[in-house]
């Protein structure tokens, strides 16, 4: 069955003591005993919502067994509880900045290795590979904020050529575009947070795993220690928003792709990082690993930071946030999110595309590009006009030739 059938029906649900074909809410912490039968216990370990969310992703990625968590974070948190004192791992160098920050913490305070390799260049991460043993291959695909594609089924036949597994962090593709584990990954994360609900309110993280064994029950294990399952209110929203994912996966992709096409035309702009465009490194490899689109995550560049702040500053449909996945767009200068240490190239601007109109976007976009055209050359004719001071250039007064 298409991914679209199975999320617009939420996998055909129906409600049993209604017949409802919407899924109710089990708030209920503990379950009355029938016998010896515990199937529904404490709800520390899952609640009806959460299990529903896990059966749907199952089927979409192709996997053995799922778990929801109340947040990305806390998916990655049991990923992690899982190393020992001593292991290895790899992360790619261009990883989302908030779990570089996260996994690099926890590995200083545990004993743990880190290594971090650009993932899109399999010989160095062969090179890696050989010289210690290595528990887990962190990847991310496509990565953010330059919207990188490693090479998945070359990187699971690597890491288990060393004994390794591979994680894949798929919350910019969702399993509407990519789907890691038909190619080889053990594990895969997302951000629900994101795309799978799509309307930003609500946090929320899954991980998928292609094989129910005694790694996986490590992972639920530490679900249930830190109290960290997707509650049922939560998990109800999160329902309720993925019933639409494939057609917003469609539109994003779309509307992200023309305007990365048209951002690449622009004078002003550098470079435009977009898997769906030729120019991108890993196009054609994207072309083959993702279906039906390269997703709504796209960035640009600008000569530097404070033409990139500045840009942004003059969004008007274009919110000025951080995120992605919900149905307004957001523009973001990256390097500020990220803060001191980030090596996000200065003059970059990150988009979450949006649900709106594409030509009203691209608008957006154009008044912009164009007020911080009309800015520069303003700048350079005051000081020309500096050397001559006879007439005053009006801050509102168009560009001299
Ligand atoms: C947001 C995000 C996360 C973190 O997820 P939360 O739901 O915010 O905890 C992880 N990976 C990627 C790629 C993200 O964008």
């Amino acid at each position: 069955m298409h991914a679209a059938t199975i999320l617009a029906q939420l996998d055909h649900v129906t409600d049993p003591s209604t017949g409802g074909l919407v899924p109710s809410i089990h708030p209920s912490v503990t379950h009355a005993r029938q016998g010896s039968d515990i199937a529904l216990g404490y709800a520390r370990s899952g609640n009806s919502g959460a299990a529903l969310v896990e059966s749907i992703l199952i089927q979409l990625e192709g996997g053995a067994a799922a778990a929801a968590f109340g947040a990305g974070a806390a998916a990655a948190q049991a990923v992690l509880a899982t190393l020992r004192p001593g292991d290895r791992v790899l992360i790619d160098s261009g990883l989302y900045y908030e779990f570089g920050r996260i996994i690099g913490a926890f590995a200083q305070r545990f004993g743990v290795g880190l290594v971090r390799v650009d993932l899109c260049d399999p010989d160095a991460v062969a090179r890696c590979l050989a010289t210690a043993p290595t528990r887990l291959v962190w990847a991310e695909c496509p990565s953010n904020p330059l919207w990188r594609v490693p090479d998945l089924a070359a990187l699971a036949a690597l890491a288990h050529r060393h004994g390794a597994r591979l994680l894949v962090d798929a919350t910019a593709a969702t399993p509407v575009l990519c789907r890691p584990l038909t190619l080889g990954a053990d594990l895969v994360l997302h951000s629900a947070t994101k795309y799978l609900n799509g309307h930003g309110d609500l946090v929320a993280g899954v991980l998928v795993a292609a094989e129910d064994d005694a790694w996986w029950h490590e992972m639920l294990a530490a679900r249930e220690a830190h109290g960290s399952v997707l509650p049922p209110f939560e998990a109800w929203l999160l329902l309720r928003g993925m019933r639409s994912l494939a057609l917003r996966m469609e539109r994003v992709s779309e509307t992200a792709r023309a305007l990365a096409s048209w951002l690449a035309l622009q004078p002003q702009v550098r470079a435009v990082h977009y898997p769906g465009l030729l120019q991108h490194p890993e196009h054609e490899l994207a072309r083959r690993q993702f279906k039906g689109g390269f997703g709504g995550m796209l960035s640009f560049e600008l000569g530097d930071s404070a033409a990139a702040i500045a840009l942004c500053s003059r969004a008007k449909i274009f919110r000025l946030s951080t995120s992605l996945g919900s149905p307004e767009s957001l523009i973001e200068h990256r390097r500020s999110t990220e803060g001191e240490a980030s090596d996000c190239p200065p003059g970059l601007v990150r988009l979450s595309v949006g649900l709106e109109h594409q030509d009203d976007l691209q608008a957006d976009l154009r008044q912009m590009l164009c007020a911080e055209g009309l800015k520069r050359m303003r700048e350079a004719a005051i000081l020309q006009e500096a050397a001559a001071p006879v007439v005053a250039v009006g801050l509102c007064s168009p560009p001299r030739p």
